[in-house]
């Protein structure tokens, strides 16, 4: 089996009846790069940039997180990259923050909520990131938007910096995609609005399946209600793929789940345009695409949404699409 994945690391990720998606990577820190390519990424679907504020007393100047995040791109030489801006909170902490306690910090103050209030140290983020945007194709994606204000504001910062660059004669494209995660509840059920004011959607599942299911993603005690295949978490994602390409953008995932076995045929059969997930899951990801029919899929997919349980979903595609 890993002989004939190591076939197709030059390979397009092209389906049995011939569709192409696109396979990219999640990764924490420059030092993954190798790993991506090795593997035969497209892209980068999600570069989490919290690993650069963590282990360290004091935050990153904007050259230090210019040079990382122009190494990426660089490295990635034209292909897409997806650079996620600072989502700290939650199990992530930065003690040089000085954050207070929280009683649930998963529903407290982080990321996005975060950055627009302590907005000098988001726009040196923003900054370093239209400084790399010169350099290959560079994305940005904005974690835990809950309303349209949060999206407006942050990308109100990101205009602002992109003159005041561009006044002082630094170059940055023109062409920088702005994204979001939707990976809060309220934003996939108005996933049409938010459609309109962004260029691409990524689906992070592994905060969307928390926040539906109301089931903490660290807690063995209530892991058994964490349900990717539950037909309300299908339901969302449909909803999501559906709204982004009303207006013509596209949607990804970067949750664990786009890069999981049962998933993928749900997946594709929804529509999902960009698969993010680990490194080491792209070659096995490609070569199950090889069996499987998009148009067929896209039925079969329609009617897991009216399943009752997440196991009756699970038990249906292991039957039809997974090879024992
Ligand atoms: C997600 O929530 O699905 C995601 C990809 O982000 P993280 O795991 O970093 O919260
Ligand atoms: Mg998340």
């Amino acid at each position: 089996q890993k002989e004939e994945w190591a076939k197709l690391v030059n390979e397009a990720s092209v389906t049995k009846d011939g569709q192409h998606v696109e396979l990219a990577a999640n990764i924490g820190t420059p030092k993954d790069l190798e790993g991506v390519i090795n593997n035969g990424a497209e892209g980068i679907g999600l570069y989490r940039t919290e690993f650069l504020y963590m282990g360290r007393d004091a935050l990153p100047t904007e050259d230090e997180q210019f040079e990382a995040y122009k190494e990426v791109v660089e490295r990635m030489d034209g292909k897409p990259v997806v650079i996620r801006t600072l989502d700290i909170g939650g199990d992530k902490e930065l003690p040089y923050l000085d954050l207070p306690k929280e009683l649930n910090p998963f529903l407290g103050y982080r990321a996005v909520r975060l950055c627009l209030e302590k907005d000098d140290m988001f726009r040196t983020q923003l900054r370093a990131l239209l400084r790399a945007s010169s350099f290959g194709q560079l994305k940005i994606m904005f974690p835990m938007i809950a309303t349209l204000e949060e999206l407006r504001e942050a990308k109100a910062l990101l205009a602002e910096e992109k003159d005041k660059l561009t006044a002082e004669g630094v170059e940055v494209s023109d062409e920088i995609e702005v994204g979001i995660m939707v990976e809060i509840p309220s934003t996939a059920v108005a996933a049409d609005r938010f459609a309109k004011e962004v260029d691409f959607f990524s689906i992070g599942t592994n905060d969307l399946i928390q926040y539906t299911m109301a089931a903490d993603r660290m807690n063995e005690r209530v892991s058994y209600l964490y349900q990717p295949y539950h037909p309300s978490i299908l339901r969302l994602v449909d909803m999501v793929i559906k709204a982004a390409h009303k207006e013509g953008k596209w949607a990804g995932m970067c949750g664990e789940m786009a890069g999981d076995e049962i998933a993928i045929p749900l997946l594709l059969g929804l529509g999902l345009d960009e698969f993010s997930m680990s490194a080491t899951s792209i070659l096995p990801a490609r070569s199950q695409l090889l069996d499987l029919s998009k148009e067929e899929l896209a039925t079969f997919a329609q009617e897991m949404l009216n399943l009752d349980t997440a196991d009756e979903v699970e038990a249906r595609v292991r039957e039809a699409f997974v090879k024992a």
